[in-house]
């Protein structure tokens, strides 16, 4: 285990590689109002100075695939709003209120789901922001609006963010990227018919699972989904510019290339703040 020391005389902390604590996010994907009983398996650590991330990028960019390897190198939870609307999904419909239901027909359709049900959603799962020993956002926020309304929550509980990364990535390789994706329906691990193929076609390498294309990955919700992405989601790039919060990392490449340019930037960011 390694630690980088800030200016301010806190270690944020890095894990090393080989780690293999993950946590299972049931707290998060559930939500309080399901089963009060599910409590997530792991929790980070309360660290005086975890990392508190936000992932940008625009869908395809390999946004999940980071959070997952970065959640272990920094001890730190992968919040990711899709994963809670995909898990929703799975329920029985009789289990799924109103606001779900129309939010998996935005989803769906490659659509941003409405920013009201968005925060309601973030808002009642906030202990997984406040109360744990760091975060990555991933998918969240997407819109000015979503952006304000994190800010305003940081602000209430007197936390900051460290810094939100920028995937950059061009646009005929994020549809070669969506187009591809078959996600492990048991472990969620991602693999690219062109990139990243599995060793048996439709087979997970890992658990042997059925690998499934996400229903928002067909072609025409991939240009929703993109359309979507510029008009609300890009000009978050300069808000959080403008808050001195931005750090651009280059998602050409393997995931652990990916990851080692990023955590290369945490390293510079830790050092210098
Ligand atoms: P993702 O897995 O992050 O690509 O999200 C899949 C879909 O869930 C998106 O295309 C949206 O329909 C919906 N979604 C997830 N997060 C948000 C968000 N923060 N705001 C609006 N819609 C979202």
């Amino acid at each position: 285990m390694t630690s980088v020391t800030a200016s301010r005389g806190i270690p944020r902390k890095f894990v090393g590689m080989n780690s293999t604590v993950k946590n299972d996010r049931i707290e998060w994907l559930q939500g309080p109002a399901s089963d009060s009983s599910a409590k997530c398996s792991t929790v980070p650590v309360e660290h005086k100075n975890p990392w508190r991330l936000v992932l940008l990028g625009a869908p395809g960019v390999g946004k999940g695939t980071q959070a997952e390897l970065l959640t272990q190198r920094l001890d730190a939870c992968h919040l990711s709003t899709g994963d809670v609307f995909r898990a929703a999904g799975k329920r029985p419909d009789c289990d799924q209120s109103p606001a779900m239901k129309a939010a998996l027909e935005y989803m769906r359709r490659g659509e941003l789901v409405p920013d009201s049900t968005v925060w309601e959603m973030v808002r009642e799962r906030s202990h997984c922001l406040v109360g744990c020993g760091g975060f990555i956002l991933d998918g969240f926020p997407r819109t000015l609006g979503q952006a304000e309304s994190l800010k305003e929550l940081m602000e209430q509980e007197s936390l900051s963010l460290s810094a939100v990364i920028n995937y950059e990535l061009p646009l005929d390789e994020i549809v070669q990227r969506l187009s591809g994706r078959r996600t492990c329906e048991k472990c969620k691990a991602v693999f690219n018919v062109k990139d990243r193929p599995p060793k048996v076609e439709g087979v997970c390498d890992h658990c042997g699972a059925r690998l499934f294309q996400r229903e928002d990955d067909r072609p025409e919700a991939i240009t929703v989904r993109l359309e979507a992405y510029e008009r609300s989601t890009a000009p978050l790039i300069e808000f959080y510019k403008n808050l001195g919060l931005l750090v651009s990392v280059v998602a050409k490449g393997s995931p652990d290339e990916i990851l080692v340019r990023t955590t290369d930037q945490l390293e510079k960011l830790a050092v210098n703040t």
